[in-house]
């Protein structure tokens, strides 16, 4: 592919985005960006540091100065936070309920998305996350809103913690993904919504193959 192409990802937590923008990237040859991955990282300096995560001059303390790296080794992406690879340790779920919180704070989302839109520049990317199409890349070329239903992403959840071994409770899990999407909708600043023109899919009932399929086709 010689032109350059972007392509934004949004929905709610759980409907598929981060898996569809993978192959996606794959298939297409073209670079990924997990744009939670970097709201995670920046909940768990927070946490590190003690400071709670809706107090946002206590974030101000370290946003401006935030040591946060996203490098691609092997083709993936590997998130650093003051040098250290904390690209696991951000899927914890404690830090996905402190990331929902902190995300919520205006100096946050303005850092992260000055951040996001450098690596974006002058490269054909796929950004998942839930303001990329409606603030981040408002100009992107293809848009697209993923969606599915709170029991289905509550269950996909529940069976990707389980495997790695996090004893977790169903009705938990749910109550946490229902708060995290009030929270994403409810925000003043840069909250989750379905850009102008994006296409709309929902995943519930199809397989990552049918999504990635139908989301290229609107790309070829
Ligand atoms: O996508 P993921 O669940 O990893 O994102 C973690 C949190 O970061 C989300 O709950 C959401 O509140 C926030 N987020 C955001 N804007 C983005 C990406 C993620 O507010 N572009």
């Amino acid at each position: 592919m010689n032109k350059i192409i972007k392509v934004a990802l949004d929905g709610p937590s759980g409907s598929g985005k981060s898996t569809i923008a993978k192959a996606l990237s794959k298939k297409l040859d073209i670079l990924y960006l997990d744009t939670g991955a970097m709201y995670r990282a920046t909940a768990l300096k927070a946490l590190k540091l003690g400071i709670d995560t809706f107090d946002e001059k206590g974030v101000l303390t370290f946003i401006d100065n935030i040591d946060l790296e996203i490098k691609y080794i092997d083709g993936a992406q590997h998130t650093f936070l003051d040098k250290e690879d904390v690209s696991e340790k951000i899927r914890e779920p404690q830090v996905s309920m402190a990331a929902s919180n902190i995300s919520s704070l205006k100096c946050v989302r303005l850092k992260m998305v000055e951040m996001q839109r450098k690596i974006a520049s002058e490269t054909s990317c796929v950004l998942d996350g839930r303001d990329i199409g409606s603030f981040v890349l408002p100009n992107a070329d293809y848009k697209f809103y993923i969606e599915a239903s709170v029991e289905v992403r509550a269950d996909r959840r529940f069976k990707e913690l389980s495997l790695k071994g996090h004893k977790v409770d169903f009705e938990e899990l749910k109550k946490e993904i229902e708060q995290r999407d009030y929270n994403d909708r409810h925000r003043d600043f840069a909250p989750l919504v379905k850009a102008e023109g994006a296409i709309e899919i929902d995943t519930s009932f199809m397989t990552i193959e049918q999504v990635v399929n139908k989301v290229i086709s609107f790309i070829e």
